[in-house]
Order: C-alpha cells, then sequence, then structure tokens
C-alpha cells in the first residue's frame, strides 16, 4: 500500500509525524505538506505564481504553498504512482460543522478525493499534542481495519479526543453539527495608524445534539463523519423549478 500524507499545520508538524510514523507501519508513505502554518486555506489552490518543492529526504517534501497545492503537486506532477490512500493530519484542534469548509485539512483530503482517490482528514480535538501518538495510533487501527468494506472513493472527516488510547470510548458515526456565525473581526490600529483588522474566533457551538460530531467529542468517542463534496441544495432546486 502507498500513501500520501499532507496537513494545514506545516511539514514539521509533530501531527504530521506521529500519523506518518504510525502509517509507515502499513505502508510506503511521502510527505508532501507546506512549508509553514497554513490552517485556515480551505480549498485554495495558487494561481498567481509558480510553486517550488523542496525534498527533505528520500519521502518527505515541503511546498510553499496551500494544502490543496500540495495534493494537486503530488498527483498531477511529483509521484511516479497513483497512492492508494491519501491522509491529512493529524491537525492541532478540531475540525468539525462548519470548520469543514474553511479546514486545510479537510482540504487536502479533498483534493484527493476529487481525483478518486480514497482520502481521510484526521484531526485532535483540544489542542495541545498531549496525546499525539495515541491519536495516530487509533488512526493507523482505523485504516487497517475499518475500510475494507467501503466503496472508493470515500471522504471521511475524523475527530479525536486528546486523551490516552484507552481512555476513548470507541468511535460514533456523525453528521456535522453547526456553529453560530463566526465572532466580529477585532479592530485595531498598526503602528502609524492605520486601521487593522484580526479575523475573530469561530462561533460557539449551535447544534451539537446526539449524533453530531460535537456531541460525539463531548462524550469521549472518535467522531467519524463521511462528507461530500456536492453543494447543491436540492430541495430549493426543486421548489425553484416549480415556481421559476
Ligand atoms: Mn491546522
Amino acid at each position: 500500500m502507498k500513501i500520501l500524507i499532507s496537513n494545514d499545520d506545516g511539514y514539521l508538524a509533530p501531527g504530521l509525524l506521529a500519523l506518518a510514523d504510525a502509517m509507515a507501519q502499513i505502508a510506503d508513505v511521502v510527505i508532501v505538506a507546506p512549508e509553514r502554518n497554513r490552517s485556515g486555506a480551505s480549498n485554495a489552490l495558487t494561481l498567481d505564481k509558480p510553486l517550488s518543492v523542496s525534498k527533505v529526504s528520500s519521502n518527505v517534501y515541503f511546498v510553499d504553498g496551500t494544502p490543496t497545492d500540495c495534493v494537486h503537486i503530488a498527483l498531477t506532477g511529483l509521484l511516479d504512482y497513483r497512492p492508494d490512500l491519501i491522509v491529512s493530519g493529524i491537525n492541532q484542534g478540531q475540525n468539525m460543522g462548519e470548520d469543514t469548509l474553511y479546514s486545510g485539512t479537510v482540504a487536502a483530503a479533498t483534493e484527493g478525493y476529487l481525483f478518486g482517490i480514497p482520502a481521510i482528514a484526521f484531526s485532535q480535538a483540544e489542542k495541545g499534542w498531549r496525546h499525539i501518538d495515541d491519536a495516530a495510533r487509533f488512526a493507523l487501527n482505523l485504516v487497517k481495519h475499518k475500510l475494507d468494506h467501503l466503496e472508493q472513493p470515500y471522504l471521511l472527516n475524523v475527530n479525536i479526543p486528546n486523551r490516552a488510547l484507552a481512555e476513548l470510548k470507541g468511535i460514533q458515526l456523525t453528521h456535522l453539527g453547526k456553529r453560530h456565525q463566526s465572532e466580529p473581526v477585532i479592530k485595531s490600529t498598526d503602528p502609524r495608524g492605520n486601521p487593522i483588522y484580526w479575523i475573530g474566533p469561530a462561533g460557539a457551538v449551535k447544534e451539537a445534539g446526539e449524533g453530531t460530531d460535537f456531541y460525539a467529542i463531548e462524550q469521549g468517542y472518535v467522531s467519524v463523519t463521511p462528507l461530500q463534496i456536492d453543494l447543491t441544495n436540492t430541495e430549493l432546486l426543486a421548489k425553484l423549478k416549480k415556481v421559476w
């Protein structure tokens, strides 16, 4: 098996290294990841400049672009084979509810999925890396034991509580919860008196009932959400077809 690994926290992030170490037990792994932290990059492709790929070792590359750039380059120009699986992460911090739209971790997996390759985004809820090796071990077990029967390609979003492996309660299959809208930007002034704006934090959790990713994590379970890409609002489409 050949596994391509990327992330959005950068190629030196502990979460990526732990994930790569774990996957190396069952596969040939190659890392193609951003040069620096690109969290929040979503599915952005860099179109306004060429990108450099730097080789760190025989199977580790970093790119001065986004997570999506990394997977795109790996699949269309860098690798001379097609990976069997793409794993992204393990992100520092959860990616649940609408976070999944902004997440570079999810985006790297999505890019692989768009090329027809099964892909999994892994994130660790609660920052701090404390139990990152346990999260990586859980990721390995999931890849080893849970995917055989799945129709390919699939796109899975996995959030893992920041706990020791023995403290994880198991897997809950979930749908995405919802957040309130983000907090407002924080307005300030730079040293020259010009206005500057910091994007504010994500909104508080709004829909976190049973069955959601937020609920699973809250209860100490690993949340696994199958994702899809089609954003069509089929309900509204049907209504519009009757009146337009
Ligand atoms: Mn990140």
